[in-house]
This record gives C-alpha cells, sequence and structure tokens, in this order.
C-alpha cells in the first residue's frame, strides 16, 4: 500500500493525470476496454494502475470466491500487449496486485467498512447480501491507495457503478468515475471472468439474457410503459432454455435502483430505467442488463 501511495504521489507531482481500472483479475476483452478507455481519458502521459483483486469481502458464503479464475500470468501478459511503444503509450503504467493482507491488515471481517444504504435493497443486492459493503469497502481503499482523478468501472455491473457514484459523490473523493458500455460476444452474450464456468450447452443457452434485453428494449420501442408487461417479454424468451433458471428480472429507476410500475419522463432519472437480469446455469450465476428511455 505504501509502494503504491508513493507511486501516485510521484506522478501526481510530476503533473500527471492518475486513473485507476479496478478489477477482480482474470481478464478479458470487457476489462481491456476499460483500460484502453482510461487511457484515452488520462493521454499518452498520463499514468494508468490496473488492480487486480480477488476480493474475499464481496462473496458471500457459498459463493465462488476460492474457485474464482485465478490467471495473474495470462493477465499480465494481456496488458502488457496494450503498450504500444511507437505511439508513446505505456499502456498500463501499474498492475496493484494486492495481498489480502495488504488490503486487510486488521484480519476479516474489517472493523472498517463503507456501505451505502438503498441502493441495494433490489436487484443484485436482494439476493447477495453483504456483497456492496464489501465492493465499495473495496473500491474505497483502493482509491486512498492510487489516488486517482478518474475510476473506470464497466455498465456490466450497473448497480455497482451507481453505489459506487453514490459513495464517491457522498465521501466526496473527488474522484470521477467513469462508465464504459458493455462489451459482448458476437451473439450477445456479455463477456463475464464468470463464462468460463459454462458447458457448450449452457454457453449456447447464455444468449437469452441478451435476448431478453433485446425483448425488453423492442417493447418499449413499441409503446409498453407497464413494467410488468416489459418483463413478461423478457420472462417468455425463457420457454425455450431448459438449462436457465431466473434468479430475478427487474424494471428499476436508473437512479434510485427502486422498482417502479410504470415507466414515465417525469421519474427521478427523468425517464431513464434498467432492465437488468440474473439468470443461473448450474452453479454459474450470469448478468447482465440495457437502459430503457422513455421521452415524454
Ligand atoms: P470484474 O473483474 O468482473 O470485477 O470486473 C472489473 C470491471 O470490469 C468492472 O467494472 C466490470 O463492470 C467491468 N466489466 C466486466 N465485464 C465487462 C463487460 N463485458 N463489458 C464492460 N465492462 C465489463
Amino acid at each position: 500500500m505504501p509502494a503504491m501511495q508513493a507511486e501516485a504521489d510521484a506522478a501526481r507531482a510530476a503533473g500527471r493525470r492518475l486513473a485507476l481500472v479496478p478489477t477482480l483479475g482474470a481478464l478479458h476483452a470487457g476489462h481491456l476496454a476499460l483500460v484502453r478507455e482510461a487511457r484515452e481519458r488520462v493521454g499518452p502521459d498520463g499514468h494508468v494502475t490496473v488492480s487486480i483483486f480477488v476480493n474475499p469481502t464481496q462473496f458471500g458464503p457459498g459463493e465462488d470466491f476460492a474457485a474464482y479464475p485465478r490467471t495473474m500470468d495470462a493477465d499480465l501478459d494481456l496488458l502488457a500487449h496494450l503498450a504500444d511503444p511507437e505511439r508513446g503509450d505505456a499502456g498500463v503504467n501499474v498492475v496493484f496486485a494486492p495481498t489480502p493482507e495488504t488490503m486487510y491488515p486488521f484480519g476479516l471481517p474489517p472493523y472498517a467498512m463503507v456501505s451505502v444504504r438503498d441502493l441495494d435493497r433490489h436487484l443484485c443486492g436482494a439476493h447477495r447480501p453483504g456483497h456492496f459493503a464489501g465492493v465499495t469497502t473495496v473500491v474505497a481503499k483502493l482509491f486512498l491507495a492510487c489516488r486517482p482523478h478518474l475510476a473506470v468501472f464497466g455498465q456490466k455491473d450497473a448497480q455497482q457503478l451507481a453505489i459506487l457514484r453514490r459513495m464517491t459523490d457522498d465521501l466526496g473523493f473527488g474522484i470521477e468515475l467513469v462508465g464504459h458500455p458493455i462489451v459482448r460476444e458476437a451473439d450477445g452474450l456479455a463477456l463475464s471472468s464468470r463464462n468460463a464456468y459454462l458447458s457448450p450447452e449452457e454457453r449456447a443457452q447464455a444468449v437469452v439474457l441478451s435476448q431478453a434485453l433485446r425483448a425488453a428494449e423492442a417493447s418499449v420501442a413499441l409503446g409498453a410503459r407497464d413494467a410488468a408487461a416489459i418483463r413478461g417479454a423478457m420472462a417468455s424468451q425463457f420457454a425455450t432454455v431448459p438449462l436457465a433458471r431466473v434468479q430475478y428480472i427487474e424494471i428499476v429507476d436508473a437512479d434510485t435502483l427502486q422498482p417502479v410500475d410504470t415507466l414515465s419522463a417525469e421519474s427521478p432519472s427523468e425517464g431513464r430505467y434498467l432492465a437488468a437480469l440474473a439468470v443461473h446455469f448450474g452453479t454459474t450465476r450470469l448478468i447482465d442488463n440495457t437502459t430503457l428511455v422513455v421521452g415524454k
């Protein structure tokens, strides 16, 4: 931690802009897109840190903390390939891969945690108690260690991004949070480190998540405003995928993350909603979402 802080302080003292991309590792093209976005935002003279840390406090009992893929050598290789010496682009300046003892020096559970109220009541928060407190705690610690001007997160974890925005603003970190669009496979499946767990049959059927989101978008485009009807259009996609078990299909206001009955332009988020779902294939849990916008 002190070495990372010293590096960040030196970069700040040199007038460079610092960006942070927090990850759990097992990197894929979605993560790399976030890193490229970070580099674009800080420029060739900027300083980009990628953190790789499988954070124990965001996994619940019975979740996949022990089994979570750890592929450090391959991750470092992928990040090294982002460098483009001809353009004077280092790709990534620092890979920060702390041990649990570094991040949690007083043991687990930590004495001090950061949590954000209310925004974790629905979606994944309803099914993963304590998960978002683990996320906000580790990201607050990463902010303190890496001292970035901006941090890039994926819209793939939309609830996480909304919660982190609220934490950052409420605690006054003074860090800009950038949301990067979801990176998908050719058939629409959102890239995820957990896709590696899927059998070939499950992988084929996993396209249903993005199909359900397209169904939600289509029904809103056709004029649907009743959330139950839109959720029904999403659920109907699951008729032909026997390996999928839906955990939730929800439509929430994009700012408050509270469920709604009717979509309208006069809402806290001025007509922006999140359609989101979580689906199990065997023991693998996949999530996906899209933003629905309704005008006046
Ligand atoms: P993770 O390692 O799964 O915690 O992800 C690290 C960051 O990458 C988070 O901000 C995720 O939202 C983001 N991310 C993961 N998958 C994707 C994807 N398919 N598209 C865009 N961002 C992603």
